[in-house]
């Protein structure tokens, strides 16, 4: 049976979870064989093992510390190399899509981006992928070399499938490249507790409706009592309201959560444009011919000041 790499995203050995639904589509198209580098990469072995990889290559170097992305493709290109493998998964980060891209490039290989599902077929595996401000869905196949394929998180569930999780060194040796960045300075963002905005399974976005910076706190009051993300429409960012790293949409981030919650948000097609392929949308809006409701599975037509708190008060009440 083929292998098919999986880059494995992780932090000091932590696995996140985007690599672990990268597994299960693995495992649809061949044999995941995962690829671990930097501090703690010996450490995801056990992890990604449960969850379906036969073999772990691992590295560890200095040069992969700090984010700088060139030493991991060097890596990726020695494990390419080494497997000869079906296809290559990355997950859909900022840094993964810039890893794949530099990778495609160097092996002279096709790339599919974004994609939010993975089949296999006689002349490769098939990517899903929403297209023109998700009006539209495709299936596309790389027809050149080895297929390198993003995968939006959330795109597939995370499943228990025990394997050898073998160990083994990739030899790497770094191109002239790898060196030539160095990292100069490093400001941690404040952490506000909740999940990373792309990867959570849950998003509360809140719109112009909101009315102001300080009434966000409602909106992240229901994302508390859910354990979700906070997201925002650009009009809510343009007004100074959220900050941009929260915005979903064509010019901010693409999020695809098991459930969206839409509040005081219209619908515009370059919000639905980020948000469209989450499993579950409900809106919240007062006028009833509002464009988010063509596309939601509840939608409720009130003012967002009485619903979002009685919401909240009843996921508490719920969760005891
Ligand atoms: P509005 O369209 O003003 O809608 C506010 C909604 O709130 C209305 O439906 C109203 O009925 C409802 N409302 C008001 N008060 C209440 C209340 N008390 N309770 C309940 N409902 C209430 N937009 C994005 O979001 N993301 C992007 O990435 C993005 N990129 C863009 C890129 C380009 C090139 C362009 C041209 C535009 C982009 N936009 C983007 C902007 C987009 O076109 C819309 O202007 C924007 O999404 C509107 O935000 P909104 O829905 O919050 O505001």
């Amino acid at each position: 049976m083929a292998e098919v790499l999986v880059y494995v995203d992780h932090v000091d050995g932590a696995v996140r979870k985007p690599t672990l639904e990268l597994l299960t589509l693995a495992r649809r198209i061949g044999e995941p064989v995962a690829v671990a580098l930097g501090g703690g990469a010996a450490d995801t072995a056990a992890t990604l093992a449960e969850h379906g990889a036969v073999k772990v290559l691992t590295h560890e170097a200095a040069e992969y510390a700090d984010y700088l992305v060139v030493p991991k493709v060097d890596a990726l290109q020695a494990a390419v190399a080494a497997v000869s493998p079906a296809a290559v998964l990355v997950p859909s980060s900022a840094e993964g899509k810039e890893i794949a891209a530099r990778l495609a490039l160097r092996i002279g290989s096709g790339i599919i981006t974004d994609a939010v599902d993975l089949e296999a077929s006689d002349e490769g595996p098939v990517a899903t992928q929403s297209v023109f401000a998700a009006s539209f869905t495709t299936k596309t196949r790389v027809a050149k070399g080895t297929p390198v394929i993003t995968v939006k998180p959330n795109s597939a569930a995370v499943e228990a499938a025990p394997a050898a999780g073998a160990v083994e060194a990739l030899a790497v040796s770094f191109s002239a490249l790898a060196t030539g960045t160095k990292v100069t300075g490093r400001t941690p963002r404040e952490s506000t507790g909740r999940p990373e905005l792309t990867e959570a399974a849950i998003v509360v976005s809140g719109g112009r409706g909101v009315n102001g910076a300080e009434n966000f706190a409602i909106i992240e009051a229901l994302a508390d009592s859910l354990g979700a993300a906070v997201g925002a429409s650009r009009a809510a960012v343009d007004a100074g309201w959220y900050p941009h790293t929260n915005q979903v949409g064509q010019t901010g981030k693409s999020v695809s959560p098991q459930l969206y919650i839409a509040n005081g948000i219209s619908g515009a097609i370059q919000h639905r444009a980020g948000m469209q392929t989450s499993k579950t949308i409900v809106a919240v809006n007062k006028d009833p011919e509002a464009p988010i409701f063509d596309l939601v599975d509840y939608g409720v037509v009130g003012d967002l000041f009485d619903v979002v708190p009685q919401l909240t008060e009843e996921v508490k009440a719920r969760k005891g």
